[in-house]
């Protein structure tokens, strides 16, 4: 390397940086690089708007898990929050006023996919879909980690003669007012898309492989004068993240690394207390009732849930599915669920990370063979043989039960 970053001044030359994705993480990277003051940075961002996971995720129901006032950068904390877990779009208009604010709405390339990363021996050579090649010193992966929609490995998929869609692909063109809704999965989404689209739809069935660990924690609007008092002081608004953050580090994020942890026996009772107490039905509470500790997958957080797939319009279907035919989805006991519409709520391919970009390291070698058969890096940021790629959420970063 031609430079050396000493207490945040730079000797010998100015850098090149390449960020890779405008998500939340890519734009806190570009924002973060430009107040150490390297200045010739480019983010790349395959599609033409910023946002990542805010621009993609667009279905009836989508809000943050993570309390608003925590949700932010801790730089730039939002009086405006509408509520305590603020809807999707909300959060992307969050972003996009941050990243003007901060100067790098301006850095970012739209359209313009990284397809291929090599390392010459002193600086990473970049190939572009646009055909374009690049170079940079340090190239920063911030590609996100719930990105890749994971579609079902079920048979008869392209057979059914409804719209058909990812959770992540909303298509806003379906009606779904008064429809055979089906939505396949049990994760957060679909927990939302539930409770957003059971008083919408003729019919809602869920279709249930895992019952799942579900916290009901309220979701009210925050008040006018609420809003104005973090306003006028913003010293209250950084009190508040730092409680929400003590709070959400203490009884969460480290609830759920340690299994033996009495913060996390606390969760799991409180999820066994909100399934006997709000679900009626002792059959539909048996099916709901999640058969492994609480933490070993993604906890759930939603308001409404249990009241949502007890309306009378709610079926929850618990046998596991045959095929999708034209008319609907067809369970293992023959039954057909006949539908207008079908979600598939079936997550992310959270093993991509960087893939498919092509990135060759030192000496040839490919990240996709190292990472053959599961992805590591240090302390999820970096792979040895890959000098100055950094990864923002890489292998790890997230919190265990996200994967
Ligand atoms: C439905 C949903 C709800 C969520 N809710 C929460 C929540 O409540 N709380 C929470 O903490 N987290 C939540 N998450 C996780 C969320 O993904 C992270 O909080 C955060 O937004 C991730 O930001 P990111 O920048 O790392 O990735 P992303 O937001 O995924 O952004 C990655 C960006 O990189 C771009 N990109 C990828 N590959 C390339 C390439 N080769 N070339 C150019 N550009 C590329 C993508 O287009 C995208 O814009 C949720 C995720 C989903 C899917």
């Amino acid at each position: 390397m031609g430079f050396a970053v000493d207490d945040n001044t730079i000797s010998g030359v100015n850098p090149r940086f390449a960020v890779v994705g405008a998500g939340m993480a890519g734009l806190l990277g570009a924002i973060k690089l430009r107040e150490a003051g390297f200045t010739d940075i480019t983010v790349y961002e395959k599609a033409d708007r910023l946002g990542g996971t805010w621009r993609e995720n667009t279905y009836p129901g989508i809000a943050c898990d993570v309390p608003s006032h925590l949700y932010t950068y801790s730089f730039a904390p939002n009086p405006d929050w509408s509520h305590v877990f603020s809807p999707g779009a909300e959060i992307l208009g969050y972003l996009e006023a941050a990243a003007d604010r901060h100067g790098v709405a301006g850095l970012v390339r739209y359209g313009t996919e990284v397809r291929r990363l090599e390392y010459d021996g002193s600086r990473w050579r970049i190939e572009l879909s646009t055909g374009e090649r690049d170079e940079a010193d340090v190239v920063i992966a911030a590609t996100g980690v719930l990105h890749h929609p994971r579609y079902p490995d079920i048979d008869g998929l392209d057979e059914f003669a409804g719209p058909l869609f990812h959770s992540a692909r909303w298509d806003h063109d379906a009606p779904v007012s008064g429809a055979r809704l089906g939505v396949i999965g049990t994760g957060s989404s679909a927990v939302q898309i539930t409770g957003a689209l059971v008083d919408v739809v003729g019919e809602l069935h869920l279709f249930q492989r895992t019952p799942q660990w579900v916290l009901a924690v309220d979701n009210p609007p925050v008040s006018d004068e609420d809003r104005a008092r973090y306003r006028a002081d913003p010293t209250v608004l950084v009190g508040l993240r730092d409680e929400l953050n003590a709070n959400f580090v203490q009884g969460f994020a480290n609830a759920v690394v340690d299994a033996g942890s009495p913060a996390l026996m606390r969760l799991q009772e409180l999820g066994i207390a909100n399934l006997e107490e709000h679900v009626a039905d002792p059959d539909l509470r048996e099916k709901l009732r999640p058969h492994y500790r609480a933490g070993c997958k993604r906890l759930i957080i939603s308001p409404n849930f249990y009241d949502a797939i007890q309306r009378p319009n709610a079926r929850l279907v618990t046998e596991r599915i045959d095929r999708v035919e034209a008319g609907g989805v067809r369970t293992v006991d023959g039954v057909l669920h006949e539908l207008d519409v079908l979600v598939l709520a079936t997550g992310f391919r959270v093993d991509r990370f960087l893939r498919p970009i092509e990135v060759v390291g030192r000496g040839g070698v490919r990240l996709d063979d190292l990472w053959t058969p599961r992805p590591y890096a240090y302390l999820s940021v970096s792979v040895p043989g890959f000098p100055n790629l950094f990864m923002l959420n890489g292998p790890n970063g997230p919190v265990a039960t996200s994967r």
